[in-house]
This record gives C-alpha cells, structure tokens and sequence, in this order.
C-alpha cells in the first residue's frame, strides 16, 4: 500500500516536469516562429530572418531563466526562513515542538503511544528534518532550486525554438515562409499532444487547442510582417 503511494507519487513529480517542459518548448515555437515568420513575410533575405531567428531565441531563453530564477529564488527565501524560525523554535521549546510533532502523526492516524515513539526517534535522528517535511511540508525532493529551475526553463524554450531555426537554415529560400508555418504548425500539434497527455486531458481537443492559437499568432505577425514590408519597400 505504502509502495503502491510511493509509485504514484514519483510519477506525478515526473509529469510535473514535463509539463513544465511543454509549457517553456511552447512559449520558444510560438514566440520565435511568429517573429521569424513576420521578418520572414516582410521578404528579408533569408540570413536575416536566421539572424532574428537567433536573436530572438537567445533573448527569449535568458528572459525565461531570469524570470525562473527569481521566482524560484523568492520561494527559497521563504523557505529558508522557514526553516530558520523552525530551528530556532527547536532550540528554545523543544517540550512544545515534541508535542506538536506527536499530535500530527496522532492526526495521521497513530495511536497516541506510537506517536509519542515516532517523534522521539525522529527527533533524535534529525529534528529540524522532521519538523521541516511533517509539519511545513518541505522535503529534499520538494526544495526549491532556483539554478535549476533557470536551466530547465531555458533549455525547454531551446527545444521549442530548434525546429524553426533548422528549417530556415535548410530549406532553399523560395518555399522559406510555407515550410516554417508548416514546420511550426507541426510541432505545435506534436507540443499540444504531449502537453494534453502530460495533464491526462483529451489528446485531440490538446492538439486543436494549441495549433488553433499557435496560427492565430503565426497569422497575426504574418500579416503584420507583410505589412511593414510593403510599406518598408
Ligand atoms: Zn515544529
């Protein structure tokens, strides 16, 4: 039974992150293939359209990362004021932190004795351990990890933004602007299936979604970029 709840609850952290993943690859496609199909519609030649390929996904990663770590830091902080005002709580009422410790595993359902043997145990192993994941609810698995939230983030945009910038560096310059659309809208299918599979949603209606979105904003920065083309030129 126990085992059985240990399972569930490491697939759930896997599927948090992957979605995460989806969610950062999205923004990167999105983002970068609407601003490469509007350069590419205001017929910049086909190295400009790279270069603003590039641009963009440099500068979407590191806004991506900074924006995760600072708010992954900020929930550290808390954290680790948490923590500190736990010790010192430890340090000065030991008696009280005992009793609070041994009601909460009576509430999980202990009788009052074991309780009583749990926490002395725990206690005397690791304290502030005890009292940080059974009474704030922070483990090792659950610390907030601002560097590698950063990372995380910006290589998800990466990965979302790699197949706009390879089908402008392979594809021959007439069929640019229908082979990024194409490329953009099938990835964006590919990203709505996962992100669908990874919330346990309906894959289809996931697909649709995504895509339907995903070619409002191609079509509106195609527009635009066709625009300012002609007015450019
Ligand atoms: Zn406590």
């Amino acid at each position: 039974m126990t085992r059985r709840r240990h399972h569930e609850q490491h697939r759930t952290n896997r599927t948090g992150w992957l979605r995460a993943a989806v969610l950062g690859a999205n923004d990167g496609l999105i983002s970068v293939g609407s601003l490469v199909l509007g350069v590419a519609a205001s017929q910049a030649s086909q190295s400009s359209v790279f270069v603003a390929g590039v641009a963009a996904w440099i500068a979407g990663a590191m806004s991506m990362a900074a924006g995760e770590y600072v708010s992954v830091s900020s929930q550290a902080d808390t954290e680790e004021a948490d923590l500190r005002l736990e010790q010192r709580e430890l340090e000065r009422h030991p008696q009280r932190e005992h009793k609070e410790l041994v009601a909460i595993y009576v509430k999980r359902g202990l009788d009052a004795d074991l309780a009583d043997r749990v926490a002395t145990q725990l206690t005397q192993h690791d304290a502030l351990q005890a009292h940080a994941r059974d009474e704030i609810g922070i483990s090792k698995a659950t610390r907030a990890r601002p560097l590698q939230a950063a990372l995380a983030s910006a290589l998800s945009f990466t990965l979302g933004v790699a197949p706009a910038l390879l089908v402008i560096g392979l594809v021959p310059h007439g069929i640019l602007l229908p082979a990024v659309i194409f490329a953009v809208l099938v990835f964006l299918a590919v990203l709505g299936a996962l992100g669908a599979w990874t919330g346990g949603a309906d894959i289809l209606s996931g697909v649709l979604r995504v895509t339907l979105w995903g070619g409002l904003a191609l079509a509106v920065t195609g527009v635009v970029g066709a625009f300012l083309g002609r007015v450019g030129a």
